[in-house]
């Protein structure tokens, strides 16, 4: 893929045993992460965002694959230098920035129309992602998302109604964005082995999603799925009840789970 050291040496070189308060479960082989790098556009895409590149097994795959622009945040300054030779391989393509990713801006530092690409550390993972969907102004800056999630975060974020895992998550993602499962990746592939199977997903804004506010999207769902097992004229008492579900055409007597998209949606109109 490049004449970069093979990953073993580069965790051996500059001292990475994986931290786990960091979620630093790394992929090292350059197979995986190539076909993780191929599922983003990265021909037509102008800067791929990286979370957590670590020792940057995923970030050498988007480059060798084509990615024009890498800026790839960090949060573990050991990383740094392995990250800072693969930017000599790769000049003016990878910016490497030391920071948390919960606290950048990331349309500031894409400076344009951006992707993230990223095996996420898991701790974080569900917020990037919520960070990234639930923005003021739609659509977003971002044209597409390719992330690693454990399986169970996969399922929430693509189920729809009547699924075990359909919840806030999946009416969110649902309403503003088409997302897919591409493949599951087993315990095996990183180092050290995570507890479950991971996945990767992938998430393309709706241009048109239903209108609604995100505020009222956010209440409804909230208060919806709080109390999950009870019927919505119960969970939704605090926000109007009976009179909300009148208003947006939907029997008391249903439970969040078996409510579609659109049905949230008329309910977060009900209530404004
Ligand atoms: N991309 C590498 C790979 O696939 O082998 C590493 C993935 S590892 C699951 C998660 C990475 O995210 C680690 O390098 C970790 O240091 C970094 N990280 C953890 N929390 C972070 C945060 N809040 N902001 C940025 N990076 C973070």
């Amino acid at each position: 893929m490049d004449d970069l050291p093979p990953l073993r040496a580069v965790l051996a070189e500059h001292g990475l045993d994986p931290k786990k308060a960091l979620g630093q479960n790394f992929l090292l082989d350059l197979n995986l992460t190539g076909r993780i790098a191929r599922q983003a556009s990265l021909a037509t895409i102008e800067t791929v965002v990286e979370i957590g590149p670590g020792p940057g097994g995923l970030t050498r795959a988007l480059l060798a694959h084509g990615a024009q622009r890498v800026v790839a945040v960090e949060k573990d300054p050991r990383c740094l230098p392995a990250l800072h030779a693969i930017a000599a391989r790769y000049p003016g393509r990878l910016e490497v920035v030391e920071g948390d990713a919960l606290k950048v801006d990331f349309a500031a530092i894409a400076a344009g129309p951006f992707a993230v690409v990223a095996n996420l550390p898991y701790n974080v993972g569900t917020q990037i992602l919520l960070d990234l969907v639930a923005v003021p102004e739609w659509p977003p800056r971002w044209s597409e998302l390719v992330l690693m999630f454990q399986k169970e975060v996969a399922q929430r974020i693509v189920a729809g109604p009547g699924d075990n895992h359909y919840g806030r998550l999946g009416v969110l993602c649902g309403w503003r964005t088409h997302a897919e499962i591409l493949f599951d990746v087993s315990r095996e592939a990183f180092t050290p082995p995570p507890k479950v199977t991971s996945a990767i997903v992938r998430l393309t804004p709706r241009e048109e999603p239903l209108p609604a506010s995100l505020h009222a999207m956010e209440k409804v769902t909230a208060a919806a799925f709080g109390q999950r097992r009870k019927m919505l004229r119960q969970s939704l008492k605090a926000i109007g009840g009976e009179a909300l579900l009148a208003r947006a055409e939907i029997d008391p007597q249903r439970r969040a789970e078996t409510l579609s998209v659109a049905e949230f949606a008329a309910l977060a109109n009900a209530l404004e």
